[in-house]
């Protein structure tokens, strides 16, 4: 512990967010770190807790607190306070592969387990540890890391979200010949065509994909396994394979008139896909026949009214992101009452607090239309359209009754509605690359390993991420990956010496 009084000295200071007026204009990132002087100041606010809790990841009540990757936390903060750039950004590659990906998009499992919380705001853990791999790229210290006693063993990888590209990272390190099969025309999974650029520039990922890439890591983009290539190649052509396809099948909305297919409905990741693709093209990025082909986000948008059904952070995403296309108005609809302000007794510090968020894309419907855009307790139970286009929806209040999900008579509204988007959760895999592959899967259509364990029932072939846990964080996806890894690489060699 570097400061002993900088909890008390110092107040939290965040990375400082661009003006909703100017960052609505363009997908760019929008959140501004501090210099390395105000960034030390921060580092000192860590008390170096004997038992730091945001290193963790305890199951309290159901739900984690701390961090999934164990990241040693209170050692580079203590770092960073010391200005010791290099030892903060040791002892962070040391659990964490992709930082620059948590340190943009992390909710922070972290922070709402710091001790500093109980009484205060807690540390600026997330912001730190962008502020430690920023720098590092920036001052040319993240150069590849190649491993010379190379294994001879090959290792397919399908999928390349943070998952997959964790599963290769840690086994391309280890000394394994690895290649990525990606069905995508780029590589990053959700990272790429699900979280908006807002939060997270493409460029990263790309920057992340030439280290690994000069590491020895191959990718091979535009590759559908199960369709392309056959389970039978690629199970001849390597000694083993780690699937990681995520979690990609939506819950489908149950609601009169989806069965008319009307113009203007969309799936969430579908229709954020369809945007990013179109900042990518705009900004002259490698145009893919796909990119071409794909259609016009803001002409789906511009002028229109807009509901997003789902209040969770996929639903925020494209809150965000129908602003920024210059929607004439948006309504977030959630099942769920509205939560607290601040956490009931019933949830007490460390547990992960059940409160009231309020995300950029709200933060930015608030400012430009004046009102917060969720409404609670309440569905879509009709959509009604014109000549094949969406143009009302019929939205209702619901309860629970003995735990069943119930509609209200008689609260039904009809809303103008040109376009909605359905964010209401995900069911699991898409089932086709784990049925090509003969691995069974769970009622919750997760792969499914012995407890604890990445490894299916089928010779050779193990899995992680949304794929393996369902849909989650990214975080999670790193440490699924980490995990995996060590297993594969248990039987490749018949030992392991890697870190989880
Ligand atoms: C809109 C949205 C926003 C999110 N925002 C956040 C956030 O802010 N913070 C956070 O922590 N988490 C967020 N998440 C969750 C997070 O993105 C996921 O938990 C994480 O990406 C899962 O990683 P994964 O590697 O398991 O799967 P994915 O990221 O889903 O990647 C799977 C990859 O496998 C590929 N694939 C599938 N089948 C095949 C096949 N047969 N052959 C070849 N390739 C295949 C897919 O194309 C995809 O690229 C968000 C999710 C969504 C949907």
């Amino acid at each position: 512990m570097g400061k002993e009084t900088g909890f008390l000295e110092f107040e939290r200071a965040d990375n400082c967010a661009a003006a909703v007026p100017d960052r609505i204009r363009n997908f760019d990132e929008f959140r501004q770190g501090l210099d390395a002087d105000a960034r030390r100041r921060q580092g000192a606010r860590c008390m170096n807790c004997g038992v730091p809790l945001c290193q963790s990841a305890m199951r309290l009540s159901g739900m984690v607190t701390g961090c999934p990757l164990h990241n040693l936390i209170p050692e580079w903060n203590d770092e960073i306070y010391r200005g010791h750039e290099d030892q903060a950004l040791a002892r962070l590659l040391k659990t964490s592969n992709f930082p620059e990906f948590t340190g943009r998009v992390c909710p922070a499992l972290c922070e709402k387990a710091c001790v500093c919380g109980l009484h205060d705001d807690p540390v600026t853990v997330h912001d730190n540890e962008l502020y430690i791999i920023e720098r590092a790229f920036a001052e040319g210290r993240m150069q590849p890391r190649v491993t010379k006693n190379r294994s001879g063993r090959k290792v397919a990888v399908v999928g390349s979200g943070p998952s997959g590209l964790a599963v290769a990272d840690q086994l391309s390190h280890r000394g394994h010949d690895v290649t990525v099969f990606e069905r995508d025309d780029r590589i990053g999974g959700l990272l790429m065509y699900g979280i908006p650029n807002m939060k997270l520039d493409k460029q990263v990922i790309a920057r992340r994909q030439h280290l690994m890439e000069a590491e020895g890591v191959t990718f091979c983009t535009g590759v559908d396994i199960g369709k392309d290539i056959s389970p039978k190649e690629l199970l001849d052509q390597f000694d083993a394979v780690a699937l990681c396809t995520g979690a990609k099948n939506p819950r489908p909305l149950q609601a009169e008139g989806m069965e008319d297919n009307l113009k203007g409905v969309y799936y969430a990741v579908d229709f954020l896909k369809m945007v990013t693709k179109s900042v990518i093209a705009k900004k002259g990025g490698r145009k893919t026949a796909k990119a071409q082909s794909s259609a016009d986000p803001a002409a789906l948008v511009k002028g229109k009214h807009v509901i997003v059904l789902g209040g969770g952070d996929t639903g925020n995403d494209c809150v965000g992101s129908v602003i920024r296309l210059g929607c004439k108005s948006v309504t977030q609809l959630e099942m769920m009452p509205q939560p607290p302000v601040g956490r009931l007794e019933s949830n007490p510090w460390p547990e992960w607090p059940k409160v009231l968020k309020t995300d950029y894309g709200q933060e930015e419907a608030i400012a430009v239309f004046g009102k917060d855009p969720r409404i609670y307790t309440t569905t879509v139970k009709a959509l009604h359209g014109k000549a094949g286009k969406l143009k009302s929806a019929e939205i209702v209040q619901v309860g629970f009754d003995q735990g069943k999900l119930v509609q209200k008579a008689g609260t039904e509204q009809t809303l103008p509605c040109d376009l909605l988007l359905i964010a209401a959760g995900f069911i699991g895999c898409q089932p086709y690359t784990a049925e090509a592959f003969g691995v069974p899967l769970t009622g919750r259509g997760t792969t499914a390993t012995p407890e604890g364990s990445y490894r299916t029932g089928v010779e050779k072939v193990f899995t992680a991420g949304d794929m393996h846990r369902g849909q989650s964080l990214v975080v999670w996806a790193i440490a699924e990956g980490r995990g995996c890894a060590l297993e594969i690489d248990r039987y490749l060699m018949g030992y392991t010496d890697m870190d989880v």
